[in-house]
Parts: C-alpha cells; sequence; structure tokens
C-alpha cells in the first residue's frame, strides 16, 4: 500500500470529469418521483404492447431486459447515458482517485496472493472505460512494481455505443482494432500502454486464467423478478397494458404462483421482494472461476444487506423517471440485495462485505492521494474539482453511505483454507484485503 505514496509523482489526469449538480443513480429520494408529462410511444413501447397484446402480461424482469439490452431498442445498446449530457454520473466519472484506488487494490490482491506471473483484469459492464482507463494508469505508473507481469484487459460489455467509446478512451488509433461481430471476441485492440484488450457480450466467453474482475454499477442493471406477498401467498408483479388508456402500461399481479417464485428465500420476511437470477448466474460463474484459478472479484454498487422492498426505479436526464413511462429513452434500475449475491456464491469463494464506499474509499488512502493531487496542482479550478469529487464520492449523504464494495476471494485468502464465507472483515491475523480493513499506511 505504500506504493502509491512513494510514487511522488502527480498522475492529474487531464479527462474532464463530473460536473455538478448531476444524478447518481444510487439517489431515489432526492428530486423526487418526477413523472415525465409526456409518455411518447416510444419503439421500444410499441414493441411491448405488440408483445403483451400477443403473450399476454410480461414479468419486471422481462421488462427491464427488453427495455435495457434489446439488440435492436434497447437503451442500454446504442447510446452513451453517462455524464452531464446523458441521464446519471458515476464515481469514475466523478473523480479519478476512484479508479486509481481500485488499480491498488488490484496490485494490493496480486502482491498478497504471491505477484502471479500473468493476470487478467475482466470488468463487467465498463460504461466509457474511464475506470479501466484509471486502472491502467496506475498500473503503467507502478510499473516496476508489475514488472514482468503480463496483464490483459477483459471487457463484458452488451452496448455497440459504449464499446466504441471504451476503444476511443483505452486504445490508440495506431493500432487498428480487430473487429468480429459473429465471434464471442467481438473486438480486440492494444492500450495505450501496450496491453491487449479484447471484447466480449458474455462473462462466459472469457478465457478462464488467473482474473481479477471488476464490476462497478454493474448488478444493479440485470434484470430483477418482483414479487407482493398476498394473503393467498408470494404473487409476482407483471406488466400489461392499462384497459383505460391505449399505449399505457400498468403494474398488475399475477393471479397465480408464477416459476420465479422459486427464487425467494424460504424464510423471507418482507412482504415484498426482488429478486435478480442472473446476477445469482453472474456470480456463481465468478466464484467457480476464482475458486479454480485464484484472482478475485470487486464488486461496487449501491444496494442493502436483504433488507429493503421496492428500489426499482428510472433516471432520465439527472431525474428519476416513471419505470413505465417512454420505455427504451430512460435507464431502469434495482437496489443490489448483497445477501442474495452472497448467498449464490454458495460456499464456493469467501465474501467480504458489503462495506460502505465511505469506508473503503477512506481505507485505501483516499485522503493521502486527495492531499498529494491537490497539492501538486496550481490550478483553483482542479483544486476544487478534486475536492466536490472527493466530497461526493465519501459524503454520507451523497455517494459515501449508500454506495457499497464487496468482495469475492478464494477460502485461503482469508483463513488458510477455512469456510468463513461470511465473514465481514478479515481477521487479524492474516494478510489483511486493502480496503476491507483500516491498513496502517508505511
Ligand atoms: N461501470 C461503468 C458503467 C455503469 S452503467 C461506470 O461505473 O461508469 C452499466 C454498464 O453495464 C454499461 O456499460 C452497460 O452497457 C453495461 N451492461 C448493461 N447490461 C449488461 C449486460 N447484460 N452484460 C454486459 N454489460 C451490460
Amino acid at each position: 500500500m505504500g506504493v502509491l505514496v512513494r510514487s511522488g509523482r502527480a498522475w492529474l489526469c487531464s479527462a474532464a470529469r463530473g460536473v455538478f449538480p448531476c444524478l447518481w443513480r444510487g439517489n431515489y429520494f432526492g428530486t423526487g418521483n418526477e413523472r415525465a408529462e409526456k409518455n411518447p410511444a416510444t419503439p421500444m413501447l410499441r414493441h411491448l404492447v405488440y408483445k403483451i397484446k400477443s403473450t399476454g402480461p410480461i414479468t419486471v424482469a422481462e421488462y427491464m431486459k427488453e427495455v435495457l439490452t434489446n439488440p435492436a431498442k434497447g437503451y442500454y445498446v446504442y447510446r452513451d447515458m453517462l455524464g452531464e449530457k446523458g441521464d446519471f454520473i458515476t464515481s469514475p466519472e466523478i473523480s479519478q482517485i476512484f479508479g486509481e484506488l481500485l488499480g491498488i487494490w488490484f496490485i494490493s490482491e496480486w502482491m498478497a496472493t504471491g505477484k502471479s506471473a500473468a493476470f487478467q483484469l475482466v470488468e463487467l459492464g465498463p460504461g466509457r472505460g474511464t475506470l479501466a482507463g484509471d486502472i491502467l494508469r496506475v498500473f503503467s505508473q507502478l510499473g516496476s512494481v508489475l514488472k514482468n507481469c503480463d496483464i490483459s484487459i477483459h471487457l463484458v460489455e452488451v452496448s455497440q455505443k459504449l464499446s466504441e467509446i471504451q476503444a476511443v478512451t483505452l486504445t490508440e488509433e495506431k493500432v487498428p482494432l480487430e473487429r468480429n461481430a459473429d465471434s464471442p471476441v467481438y473486438m480486440k485492440g492494444v492500450s495505450k500502454t501496450g496491453i491487449p484488450v479484447c471484447w466480449y457480450r458474455n462473462l462466459q466467453d472469457v478465457p478462464k486464467g488467473y482474473s481479477f474482475y471488476l464490476a462497478h454499477e454493474f448488478f444493479d442493471v440485470l434484470p430483477v423478478h418482483k414479487f407482493q406477498k398476498t394473503p393467498q401467498g408470494w404473487r409476482e408483479v407483471l406488466i400489461d397494458i392499462d384497459p383505460q388508456v391505449s399505449d399505457k402500461l400498468r403494474f398488475v399481479l399475477a393471479p397465480c404462483a408464477t416459476p420465479a417464485e422459486a427464487f425467494i428465500h424460504h424464510d423471507e420476511k418482507r412482504d415484498h421482494v426482488e429478486v435478480c437470477p442472473d446476477a445469482g448466474v453472474v456470480i456463481q460463474e465468478l466464484s467457480q472461476r476464482i475458486a479454480l484459478t485464484g484472482g478475485a472479484a470487486l464488486i461496487a454498487d449501491y444496494g442493502h444487506d436483504g433488507t429493503k422492498t421496492d428500489t426499482f426505479r428510472g433516471f432520465c436526464g439527472h431525474k428519476l423517471h416513471d419505470v413505465l413511462i417512454a420505455p427504451g429513452m430512460a435507464d431502469l434500475t434495482a437496489d443490489v440485495d448483497f445477501s442474495y449475491l452472497r448467498r449464490m456464491a454458495q460456499g464456493q469463494v469467501a465474501s467480504l462485505g458489503p462495506i460502505t464506499q465511505q469506508t473503503f474509499l477512506k481505507n485505501m488512502g483516499i485522503d493521502v492521494r486527495l492531499k498529494i493531487l491537490a497539492d501538486k496542482s496550481h490550478e483553483p479550478s482542479v483544486r476544487q474539482q478534486l475536492l466536490q469529487g472527493y466530497d461526493m464520492l465519501m459524503n454520507p449523504k451523497k455517494m459515501g453511505e449508500r454506495f457499497h464494495f464487496f468482495a469475492l476471494l478464494p477460502h485461503q485468502r482469508l483463513c488458510g483454507g477455512s469456510h468463513q464465507t461470511e465473514a465481514r472483515l478479515s481477521r487479524p491475523s492474516v494478510a489483511p484485503v486493502a480496503g476491507f480493513a483500516d491498513l496502517a499506511w508505511r
């Protein structure tokens, strides 16, 4: 961990970062639920109305999947929704320090687990590539530490538009991109620092080598099923056409049990729950891979530990947006249930967290990093931007307490092979995992 301090260089990244006020998606009280005035008959709405008329009401999960990732009309497929001109902002877009500290986390885990000769960094849902870019800058600056380590970057991205933006962020035009839409590796390039970068649509297609996995604000976009407890038992919330108003959608309850009910935990106490089977599939894949080849997964998102009920919401133009209005024009999201992720790891790996973003970044040394950057910058506007970014990431009333960090690690990493899968903090006798324990700066 001392490495960041020892490097005396100010690695100020020139890229302009978040301008405030922008809305981050963990927020759902701040601006009130602004219902869109109009309900434009978007191509997605027409598609869904046709589908529901043909086969009946659809689950919320099917709705989210269609609206967000339908290959022809999905919200994520053809637009850049991030940043000031988009619909919401994320931590890496706010401050370069965020990605730098995550880069340090991966290096720290790589060092703690024996400095393997090679590793893959696999990012799920990389957005504009800003986070990966900041991590790669840290890898490059710490080249003396990582020297001779064979690193490759693997990006799992369904969005054509965002994959193009990622390529611009990460690669240099000098080395042309290789494209093959029909291959599981649909694009290949080389980063500005000479590291190979590959793009996939599915995690399953990423080679199974020693890897560090990263998912920042990825799990919250995966489709959730919603259930309401009724006197007759659990009933799934479905989406139907409003019989009073043409081209308007509404929520209804399924008249009888639906198959997805199997995902509800047998001793569930809440009366309304959201479950995300796709998140379970990703966690199982990550757990199997980590148990088999080592490495780690770092997951950061807004969420709860199995306590919240109705969190399904939409964002458009930095405002909360009615989820059933103008589908395809707004982002849809639901809080991540970390207790479900932990359960889906099924004891194959150990988990740490969730702990708040404020605690994680503090433990990673955000204050030291901020001071270094602020001291080295001579422009008042840059200093102000750094301080504003810090406040946005760390303030408990902003992103500091709404966002959480959660990690999956091989059992041996935490306690020499015992199955303490639900440890919230690593035991003091084993090498601490950066961020999840208060590390002493050397
Ligand atoms: N991690 C980025 C972007 C978060 S937005 C950041 O923090 O800035 C969610 C990202 O996940 C986008 O890149 C989106 O295109 C991608 N995505 C959404 N659904 C996906 C899926 N099913 N598989 C892979 N990527 C997906």
